[in-house]
């Protein structure tokens, strides 16, 4: 597979896709039918329907009754807690297995030339990005997204919220699932925005920025008030007509769905000819320059603020100006 048919690799072996990332279609005139398509296409695989389909599982075999739900008690409380930790060791780990400590495709599609492995430094525990991320995965990540869910499906079973069943309003629950992801990045760049104010960033999310080059673990290595924000948008289900089964899937899209944006690789290499698009690019962005892409181009609030950022460089051009623009006011003021 010769990954120089899809981008460019400059001499210190940074990968960069030949075409610029896009806002969603719908925000673009004239409409394309092709591009609309390629969009929903995209929309719901690989990532949605794979959620989806694991959010099934879990509620039909892995959910108690609602009886026992209906009592806060440590046995169905673990259950969750380890079924969560033990999807995301084996989706973290198998893709940390393959590309970084297998590293089945080389540096085929890896925007950074440099592997995280390399990158000993002190802001990580035990030196290490990847250790660093595991434990604050496992500590305070799935349990927070835990307490979230044992929540949600505590108040299902004693009846506080606005519940419905898929019979009595099967229109608004497919809009509802449609919704799902562009609720998610609404919420995440509405609390994202915030942590890059000065103070927000220093005590809470540099945690997260400490992986420049992000790999898989770096997905839920955030400050426990980061993953305290960003599980938060679960909550929208007290209060919009709903089945638990969204709030689940709304979980794993969160937890599990997070590594989409830290994988490090444009693409993964599954065969001779095929490839998987793994639409990590727009966050990578994120934590190579910091101050662009706060949300993920779903919703167009990066374009509409001026923070978008596609990858060519003409958005570092402006990105220069902008930070220029801000040393400038920063030293007139003393
Ligand atoms: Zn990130
Ligand atoms: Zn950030």
């Amino acid at each position: 597979m010769d990954d120089l048919k899809y981008g460019t690799r400059n001499k210190r072996g940074d990968w960069t896709p030949k075409t610029p990332l896009k806002i969603a279609p719908i925000y673009r005139l004239p409409w394309s039918a092709a591009e609309i398509f390629a969009f929903v296409n995209g929309y719901f695989l690989p990532w949605n329907l794979a959620f989806m389909g694991l959010a099934t599982v879990y509620w039909v075999y892995l959910t108690p009754d609602l009886e026992t739900l209906a009592t806060l008690s440590p046995g169905w409380v673990l259950l969750l807690l380890g079924r969560n930790a033990l999807a995301v060791l084996i989706f973290f780990g198998a893709m940390e297995l393959r590309l970084y400590v297998l590293r089945k495709q080389g540096n085929q599609f890896k925007y950074n030339h440099r592997w995280p492995s390399e990158n000993k430094s002190d802001v990580f525990m035990f030196k290490s990005q990847t250790i660093d991320g595991a434990i604050r995965t496992f500590t305070t990540g799935v349990p927070i997204w835990t307490a979230y869910e044992v929540m949600i499906l505590w108040c299902y079973a004693n009846g506080i919220g606005a519940w419905s069943s898929l019979s009595a309003h099967p229109v608004w629950f497919v809009l509802l699932w449609l919704a799902v992801p562009i609720w998610h990045e609404f919420h995440f760049y509405c609390i994202h925005r915030p942590l890059h104010w000065p103070w927000f960033y220093k005590h809470i999310h540099s945690v997260h920025h400490n992986s420049v080059n992000p790999s898989p673990w770096s997905s839920l290595s955030m400050h426990p008030v980061e993953q305290l924000l960003f599980f938060s948008s679960s909550l929208l289900y007290l209060l919009v007509p709903a089945h638990p089964l969204f709030a689940l899937y709304h979980l794993q899209l969160s937890g599990l769905g997070s590594i989409v944006g830290h994988i490090g690789f444009d693409k993964i290499v599954l065969g001779d000819e095929k490839l998987m698009d793994t639409h990590t690019y727009n966050h990578y962005l994120h934590h190579k320059y910091f101050e662009v892409n706060y949300g993920d181009g779903t919703v167009p609030l990066d374009k509409i603020f001026g923070t978008y950022h596609d990858g060519t460089a003409a958005s570092d051009a402006v990105l220069e100006q902008r930070m220029k623009r801000r040393r400038d006011k920063m030293a007139a003021r003393g």
